[in-house]
């Protein structure tokens, strides 16, 4: 799982990565809502730019499991830690009544890595789709997994669960694996988790997130591009990497959206269904959500 942190340090940010901090009535609504029942979202943690504009708009992203993952990957600003099996079985419940406060109609679900509990929070997951559409079954349910090890039968409980949308993130290109990303992960693996929602489901749609400017190389992108649409990957969104603390990876490069927008048309002639593209592009990210909640009510209708 992953979304990126946005709180670069030491290097001056270009104009375009610029944003003002939300400040509208509604987000700290919300924001109280959230703190009193012990919900946490990604929008917070990440301190994404786009907060306000997701809450506002009717998408937000929670995250299941607490705030202490069992990884360290060296981009991430989440805590890393030993939660002990700890996890709060009134979870679902809570954010369904958050989802109803909030008046929400596509919902992104993720959550810290949980290498400690014996399914790694894949029913907790299942739990919390099912509960969630039971109490609104017009509301549409992204879902951003860890990568469960690569356990099959732990990406089928959630895969089951049928989230309209089953996203894991590769995160980087094949070579930077190691150096960005926590050990226990790994490209194959990721892609793997892609593989075995399709191949379990065809009918879920699958999305993955790239991070630019950790130094990959073009032909690297190409070919990861490739080996997704070879795993039939159908969405694709590519954001800026910014470094969260000292301590996390440096900036290799600014992306300038001009290359974002050629990365996006490169994708699209590739045959991905959707393409988000541009520095402040997050993996759950307002405009991508628009597409796609579009796309599944229609299906739904023709159902
Ligand atoms: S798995 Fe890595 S990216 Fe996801 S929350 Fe844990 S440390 Fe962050």
């Amino acid at each position: 799982m992953s979304e990126i942190a946005l709180k670069p340090i030491r290097h001056p940010k270009p104009e375009w990565l610029k944003v003002k901090a939300p400040s509208n009535g509604d987000y700290h609504k919300i924001k109280d809502m959230l703190g009193a029942l012990g919900l946490a979202t990604v929008c917070q943690e990440a301190r994404c730019p786009n907060i306000g504009e997701c809450w506002g708009g009717g998408t937000a992203t929670f995250m299941l499991l607490g705030e202490v993952c069992t990884r360290g990957c060296k981009f991430c600003a989440i805590k890393t830690g030993n939660p002990k099996g700890v996890v709060d079985n009134f979870e679902p419940e809570k954010v369904g009544y958050s989802i109803a406060q909030m008046k929400l109609n596509y919902v992104v679900i993720t959550s810290v890595d949980r290498d400690d509990l014996p399914d790694q929070g894949a029913d907790h997951f299942a739990r919390t789709i099912k509960t969630i559409k039971t109490n609104n079954s017009k509301l549409i349910v992204e879902v951003l997994t860890p990568d469960f090890r690569g356990q099959r039968e732990l990406i089928d409980i959630v895969t089951l669960a049928q989230p309209d949308v089953f996203a894991h993130n590769v995160e980087t290109v094949e070579r930077l694996q190691k150096k960005v990303r926590d050990p226990r992960a790994g490209y194959k693996q990721s892609l793997d988790v892609l593989t075995f929602v399709k191949e379990k489901d065809p009918t879920r749609y699958t999305k993955t997130s790239i991070m630019l400017g950790l130094g990959e190389e073009e032909n690297e992108v190409i070919q990861t591009l490739k080996d997704l649409r070879n795993v039939g990957c159908d969405v694709v969104t590519f954001g800026q990497y910014l470094q969260p603390t000292s301590r996390h990876l440096k900036v290799e490069k600014f992306i300038s959206p001009d290359e974002f927008l050629n990365w996006q048309k490169i994708a699209e002639q590739m045959g991905f269904l959707y393409v988000a593209s541009g520095p402040l592009v997050r993996s759950s990210y307002r405009a991508g959500e628009f597409f796609m909640h579009g796309m599944i009510k229609k299906n739904r209708e023709n159902i």
